[in-house]
């Protein structure tokens, strides 16, 4: 960790990133030799490449706009590059290196043949027009598309980047290459995407809350639920908290929260989808269009009292405080759809109350996993009916879980899942690297 720290001087969520992996990693590294002398564990926290580069474009009134871009390609061990893009205005190289890193091993757990990678820029589409956005995009991609390509990277959505955005970017790349190839996943239907892609996120996520409640013999029907967010991850895993019977009572965006006592239903999250998806509006303007909801400015929904918490928002929005806040309000389980929303402190008090806490390597996986569903159809010029998908991936989703089981059982039989998602997902990657010598 010192040298980590040394290397990475400025890079605080890298640094966190690292450190939350191998305080679980480095005792099996120790009991398995031929890892630590080949140096494995030193060579995994090295990316492979950063690109940087940047990104011009003209906004609507005719004025010159440069922002700055990133791709991270992490590790290409066990398959090629694979890893969202994210547009918001706090993406830094360090946020980057930190979901790329997790990346390599949520791949891993996967069983697919993806590395990991993620990029991005500091452009904040919020208030941009929809021809900024393509503008924005097609200048994005006369760069970025030099260093993908479907046996190399294949990018993917994330934060600020949804279907729209996937769109602009695969029109460019069509454009400039000339080829009709699986470089981009997330796409629109009609332009070669997967049934069940847009959901993948939220349902996988959901789908292992539910594995880790059936092991101690309880389900997700009747439990009151708290989500974050109010984007791609978030609406979806609503939608299927409420097929499994949940009620779900809380939303945000980065303005605040909506606290609906009542439940989010079905017709309550279609208003979201429309707010969020079509119109972009701001999520207070669901307490403005249902009675009984209170909206709360610039908090968090850690205070409302909840059985099952899904943070899916952002990175570290969940701290010790939280945490023990969740903890003293009876939370049994903490099912991660964002990237580290925890903060080190935050996992720990979970992690030593012993309830269930999915960390987001394993929770949010179904997302990235449907995106290597997406590229297998794409390269076998096939579509999978909706049905197929989301069989697929609920099996991926109970593999996952049987991995952190087999790594991650402790000898009272009770589950930390972080150590064994990071140990399953770390053990793969390590026996890929070893085998090509010193690379
Ligand atoms: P979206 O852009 O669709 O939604 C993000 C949501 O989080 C919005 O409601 C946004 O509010 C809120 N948010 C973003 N930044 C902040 C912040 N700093 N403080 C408070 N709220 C914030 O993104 P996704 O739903 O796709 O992604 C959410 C999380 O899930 C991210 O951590 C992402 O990395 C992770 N993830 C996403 C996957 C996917 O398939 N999309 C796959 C795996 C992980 P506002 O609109 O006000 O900014």
């Amino acid at each position: 960790m010192c040298g980590v720290e040394r290397r990475n001087p400025c890079e605080p969520e890298f640094i966190q990133a690292v450190r939350e992996f191998a305080e679980d990693v480095i005792p099996y590294v120790a009991e398995h030799p031929e890892f630590r002398e080949a140096k494995i564990l030193e060579r995994m926290t090295e990316p492979d490449r950063i690109v940087t580069f940047r990104v011009t474009w003209e906004d609507d009134a005719g004025q010159i706009r440069a922002n700055r871009a990133w791709r991270v390609q992490f590790n290409n061990s066990i398959g090629p590059y694979k890893g969202g893009l994210r547009f918001h205005p706090t993406v830094t190289q360090s946020v980057l290196k930190f979901l790329g890193f997790e990346q390599v091993f949520k791949n891993s757990l996967t069983g697919l043949p993806m590395g990991g990678a993620k990029g991005g820029a500091n452009f904040n589409p919020r208030g941009k027009s929809c021809r900024e956005v393509m503008r924005f995009c097609q200048s994005l991609m006369t760069e970025l598309h030099r260093h993908v390509g479907e046996d190399t990277d294949v990018p993917a959505g994330d934060i600020g980047v949804g279907s729209r955005e996937i769109s602009y970017l695969f029109g460019q790349y069509k454009r400039l290459k000339n080829r009709f190839v699986g470089v981009l996943t997330g796409k629109g239907l009609a332009s070669g995407g997967s049934m069940i892609r847009t959901e993948a996120t939220g349902y996988g996520c959901v789908y292992f809350c539910e594995n880790m409640l059936n092991h101690r013999g309880d389900s997700l029907k009747g439990k009151t639920c708290l989500v974050s967010g109010s984007g791609n991850v978030a609406i979806y895993t609503v939608e299927k908290a409420n097929e499994l019977g949940a009620r779900v009572v809380t939303l945000s965006d980065s303005s605040g929260f909506i606290h609906d006592p009542g439940g989010i239903d079905a017709e309550k999250l279609q208003f979201i989808k429309e707010l969020k998806e079509v119109r972009r509006g701001r999520i207070s303007e669901y307490a403005d269009a249902f009675s009984g909801v209170t909206f709360h400015e610039a908090s968090r929904p850690w205070g409302v009292s909840a059985d099952v918490v899904f943070p899916c928002a952002t990175h570290n929005e969940i701290n010790a405080d939280d945490a023990h806040a969740l903890l003293a309000n009876g939370v049994v389980a903490v099912c991660e759809g964002a990237n580290m929303p925890t903060e080190l402190d935050g996992a720990k008090a979970f992690r030593e109350a012993k309830i269930l806490y999915g960390p987001s390597k394993a929770a949010n996986a179904g997302g990235v996993a449907v995106s290597g569903l997406e590229q297998s159809q794409n390269a076998l010029r096939l579509s999978w009916t909706r049905e197929e998908v989301d069989a697929k991936l609920q099996a991926i989703m109970q593999d996952i879980h049987r991995q952190c089981l087999n790594y991650g059982r402790t000898s009272s039989d009770e589950v930390d899942y972080v150590s064994g998602a990071n140990v399953a997902g770390f053990q793969k990657v390590a026996q890929a690297m070893l085998s090509y010598g010193v690379v």
